[in-house]
């Protein structure tokens, strides 16, 4: 039976990659609803009534969303973090939640070793500044972004090591990075600490003074993560106490930091104005194509892979 699926973006992808997205969903004879830049979550909650399933992309899909859904089966997350869903209200509900994993890695990977050379440089402020050829680069989380940064940074010479505790030191060596035992040993060891975890409980505020305390004189700390996974009181202490760190971020911190950050840590510090890691063209292709894929998938062959409320 044919099916009804939301493409709801409040953050739109290129207008060829949404074309392409739609393109494989009317192939397979489905309705496509499209709802871009929306004013109101009153206006997703009409959209998203009678459709059987919904890509999303930043966007939220809480409780609201999913008791306005009422013929839903399935969200898709194009991209890798879910913490926009709210997952076991899904799964209370019966609704199975996708993510696309790896699909946008490379492109968020870009943008953070883009933000270590602007820091590297200074801002590109016509002053002298430093190279990334050897020094050491720490990644904290291995996992799609985590090994794309790795190879970008070999790439550059830089020293490449990684903690992650889910991995395993076989999987990390693997991917010809040499892995620690301890966070607290890669950021004593890393000039450049880059993060790449999920956001979820578990890693809620896990960066803070403990760890910062440790990097070496001179060192970055780049967030293409998420802004929860630091403690952000801690890390203001932090930039305070010591000139020589900087920070660089791709996801906005609080609206109380960021103003902080930026009448009094000035220089040392950079957010992009929106997050825009995955925002490339060829993310939007790649992590849209899946989803749309995905949702034939799960619709003519059953295929569960990627869900990640079971
Ligand atoms: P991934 O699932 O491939 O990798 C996540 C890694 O984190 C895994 O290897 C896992 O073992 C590790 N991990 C989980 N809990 C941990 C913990 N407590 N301590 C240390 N490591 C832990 O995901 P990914 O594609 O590499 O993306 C990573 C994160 O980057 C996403 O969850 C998302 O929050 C963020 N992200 C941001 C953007 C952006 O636009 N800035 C785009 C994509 C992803």
């Amino acid at each position: 039976m044919s099916k009804k699926v939301l493409l709801a973006t409040d953050k739109p992808f290129s207008p060829g990659a949404r074309d392409e997205v739609v393109g494989v969903l009317k192939n397979a004879k489905y309705e496509v609803v499209v709802l871009e830049s929306y004013k109101s979550p009153a206006d997703l909650h009409k959209a998203v009534a009678d459709v059987d399933a919904m890509i999303i992309r930043s966007d939220k899909v809480d409780a609201d969303v999913l008791a306005a859904a009422k013929n839903l089966k399935l969200v898709v997350r194009a991209g890798a973090g879910y913490d926009n869903v709210d997952c076991a209200k899904a799964k209370e509900k019966g609704v199975a939640v996708m993510n696309t994993p790896g699909q946008n890695s490379n492109a968020v990977a870009e943008l953070a070793v883009g933000m270590m050379l602007y820091m590297a440089r200074g801002k590109f402020d016509g002053k002298t500044g430093t190279e990334l050829r050897g020094k050491s680069l720490g990644l904290h989380a291995c996992g799609a972004v985590g090994r794309a940064v790795a190879a970008i940074g070999k790439g550059l010479g830089m020293t490449v090591r990684a903690f992650d505790p889910l991995l395993g030191a076989d999987k990390i060596r693997a991917a010809g990075i040499e892995p620690l035992s301890s966070p607290e040993d890669l950021y004593k060891k890393s000039d450049y600490l880059s993060l790449h975890m999920p956001s979820n409980k578990e890693t809620k505020g896990m960066v803070g003074k403990n760890l910062l305390s440790l990097l070496p004189k001179g060192a970055t700390l780049v967030n293409t993560a998420r802004a929860e996974v630091i403690n952000e009181a801690e890390l203001l202490a932090m930039l305070a106490e010591r000139a020589d760190l900087k920070y660089v971020t791709d996801v906005e911190p609080a609206a109380a930091t960021q103003k902080e950050l930026v009448e009094k840590v000035g220089a040392r510090y950079y957010s992009t104005p929106k997050k825009m890691g995955a925002q490339t063209n060829e993310a939007n292709v790649n992590a849209g194509m899946a989803a749309a894929r995905q949702i034939v998938d799960f619709f003519e062959r059953g295929v569960k892979d990627f869900i990640v409320n079971k």
